[in-house]
This record gives C-alpha cells, structure tokens and sequence, in this order.
C-alpha cells in the first residue's frame, strides 16, 4: 500500500485541442509546487494525475496542490494491487478512519473501473466491497440516495481507494490566459484582485507606488511579503517598485488640493500602462470596489478609467467589503495586509477629496504639471526584482 493524491483537472475539458498544453502547463504547477519534498513523483495513470508521497508529507502536498488553479478536486488515496481482497481491506479501513468521530451513520461504495479487464464489474466489486464494510462496522447502512459517507474505489493501472474529495479553486492554469499587471497596494483589496484574475488563468505582475522616505522600507517589504503569498496560487511574480513621491510633491505644489488623491491615481495608472506596454502585458488589475471611497464613485473611476487605454480589469467592483474579506482569509492575505505600515496615498491625504469629478477640471490641473517627464522620470528609477514560488 502506497499513499497517493489523485488530481482532477477542471474547465481543460471545454478547451478542445489546447488541451494538452494546458494540462503540461498544469503539470509542471503541481511539480514545481511540490519540489521541497523529496521522496515524491507525479505520473498519470489512465489519464488521471497522481502525486505519490508519504505518510510524512502527503498533508502538506495537498495544501501545496489544492492552491493551484485549474484543479478542481484533490483527494488522498490509498493505493493498492489491483485484487480483490486488498481492495475489501483498504475500502474497510479507510472507512473505519473517515467515520473515527463523526457521526455517520449511511454509506454508499462508488466504484469506477476504468481497466476492464479487472475480472470483476463494478456493480459486483461495489457489492461485494458494501457487504464487508456492512460486516465490520457496527451501526452503519447503506443509503444509495444520500449517504453520510461515500467510498470511492478506482480501478485504473492500479486500485486506488479514498473517500474524501476536496474541492479547491478551479479557474484555469496560470499563463494560459495572458499577462495581466496588478496595482498592489498594501490593504486588503488588491491582493484578493489579484488572486481572482490569476484564476481565470493570467499571469501576473505587480507594481507598488510607495513614497519613501515618507513611506518606510518595512511597508514596502509588507506589500512584497503579500506579493509572496500571491505566488502560492499564480507562480513567480515580478515586481515593479515605483516611487511616486516627486510626483505627488509636483502635484501638492501645483494642483488643487481636494484633487491629489485622483491625480495620484491617474498617474499610477498611467505608469502602469507604460511598463505594461513595455513588457507585453495586456491588462491592469486594480482592487477597486464601486462607492467604497471617494476615489471609487463612478465618476472618480471613469477620470481614472481615461487616464489609460489598455483594459483595466477590477474584479471587486461589485463586491461588499466583507465578501472581499472573506476571500482574503481564505487566501492568507488578511492578516498581512491589516498590518498597520502607512501606504503613499496617506502621505499627502485631501481633507476633502472630491467626489463628482469632472474629467475637464481635471485635466486642465494637470496641464500645470510635466506628465510626461514625471513618468518617464519614474520609470527610469523603479526597481524591479522577481518574487519566487
Ligand atoms: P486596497 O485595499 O487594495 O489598498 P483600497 O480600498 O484601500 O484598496 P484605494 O487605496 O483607493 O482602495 O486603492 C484602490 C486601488 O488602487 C487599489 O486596490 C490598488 O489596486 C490601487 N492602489 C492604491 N494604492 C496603491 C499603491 N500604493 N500601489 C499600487 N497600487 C495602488
Ligand atoms: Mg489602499
């Protein structure tokens, strides 16, 4: 007996003849993402992908797998010769584990045998497996509708059984779907944007805008220690650091007051759009959410919206604060990102931002200020370096 991970790919289904690409883009993902360990191997078995380990790492390399897009299902397996007595024994005892404190009390046995020469049908290895673990278990029945516990049992190159099935993100592998570049901040949002657009399968970048020395190293190093967590899902990330604090200076001096916080963010965006140009990125990825702020009103987003012409994807437009919250625990950012480092927007905060802008107003102020040197000015001085998986 050997313990395995199966993985069950998701949409690659629907995707006809790149399929095959995208599985060995999936493939690598799950070895990259388990190379830490030693002693394990990823191979198919009739088509179905298996991560072999053991006892001591099999926890940690589900933790590993489930977190990868385009994986739907991951379930711990025990694997065994493909013979009926061995088949009997582990369905047994992996039902004996899964009901240990738990109050089941209905099972129903799902076998699948995908290697028909195995001498026996499913029906019959289902029965004759059910009438065993009926035999062994006190307390237990079978309920074919709607059971308490299923047992799986796949018969493929080799008989696997398992009962649990854990469902995880599914999306689409990451770097099938384009390059998108992310404005990460240090708050809570933008990272679970991040997160949201990585699973529709693009690859992603990041560009942070910090105002040092007025912002300090350790809120820049948090704004990386999140960019880190985001590898666990979408792989490496590079990372475009940005100071912005000459351009927010040129814009205290010289623009109205109540309009710093939009005119910030319309150069953010521009900077991004350029070293999106420059990379062949095809989209900016912002946390914006509709009314949370004043520089989220519809018509504080449409000026931020015309400062650019590459799509901007905000994938929280029509969430609620705490929907976007929930996602930041489960994907571990949450408690980084309410650390408490001050973020460049706070440096020269408006007592009152505007919140009715009009596109008009604002472009006359900037005609008091150099964009174009500013930018390029920016762009010449930013640090770049690689997050790592
Ligand atoms: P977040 O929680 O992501 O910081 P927020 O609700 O605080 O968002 P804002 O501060 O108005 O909202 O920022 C809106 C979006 O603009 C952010 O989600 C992010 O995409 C981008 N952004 C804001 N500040 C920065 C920054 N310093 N560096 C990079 N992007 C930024
Ligand atoms: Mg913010």
């Amino acid at each position: 007996m050997d313990k395995v991970v199966s993985v069950s790919f998701g949409e690659l289904t629907l995707k006809g003849l790149n399929r095959s690409y995208f599985e060995n883009k999936l493939i690598k993902q799950v070895r990259d993402s388990i190379k830490e360990f030693t002693n394990t191997s990823v191979y198919k078995d009739q088509g179905k992908l298996f991560i072999y380990g053991d006892d001591t790492n099999i926890n940690q390399i589900i933790d590993k797998v489930k977190k990868i897009f385009g994986i739907v299902l991951v379930s711990p397996c025990y694997r065994i010769e493909k013979e009926i007595n061995e088949i009997i024994k582990y369905s047994v005892i992996v039902a004996k584990e899964t009901i240990k404190n738990k109050n089941i009390k209905t099972f129903k046995v799902v076998c699948k045998r995908s290697d028909k020469r195995f001498p026996m049908n499913s029906m019959e290895i289902a029965k004759m497996v059910g009438h065993h673990i009926l035999e062994e278990i006190d307390d237990i029945k079978v309920d074919v509708h709607k059971p308490d516990l299923f047992v799986y049992i796949d018969i493929r190159g080799r008989a696997y059984v398992y009962t649990q099935k854990i469902r995880t993100f599914g999306g689409l592998p990451v770097g099938t779907n384009g390059k998108g570049l992310l404005l990460l901040s240090g708050g809570i949002d933008s990272p679970v944007a991040g997160f949201m657009i990585a699973k529709r399968g693009v690859e992603i970048s990041a560009v942070h805008y910090h105002s040092y020395p007025f912002t300090s190293e350790r809120a820049e190093q948090k704004v990386k220690n999140l960019a880190k967590i985001l590898t666990n899902y979408c792989g490496d990330i590079k990372f475009y650091s940005v100071n912005l604090l000459k351009i927010q200076k040129a814009i205290n001096e010289k623009c109205p007051e109540d309009e710093m916080t939009l005119i910030s963010r319309r150069f953010m965006m521009k900077i991004a759009q350029r070293i999106a140009e420059d990379n062949d990125i095809d989209a900016l990825i912002t946390g914006e959410s509709l009314g949370q702020v004043a520089s989220q009103t519809i018509k504080s987003l449409n000026v931020t919206n015309t400062a650019v012409d590459i799509p901007v994807f905000r994938p929280l437009i029509g969430m609620d604060k705490t929907e976007i919250t929930d996602i930041a625990n489960d994907i571990d950012t949450f408690e980084t990102s309410i650390l408490p480092y001050e973020d460049c927007c706070t440096v020269f905060l408006p007592k009152h931002p505007v919140t009715r802008p009009r596109l008009k107003d604002i472009e006359r102020s900037e005609e008091a200020l150099d964009a174009e040197s500013l930018i390029s000015d920016a762009i010449e001085k930013m640090n770049v370096i690689n997050i790592n998986s």
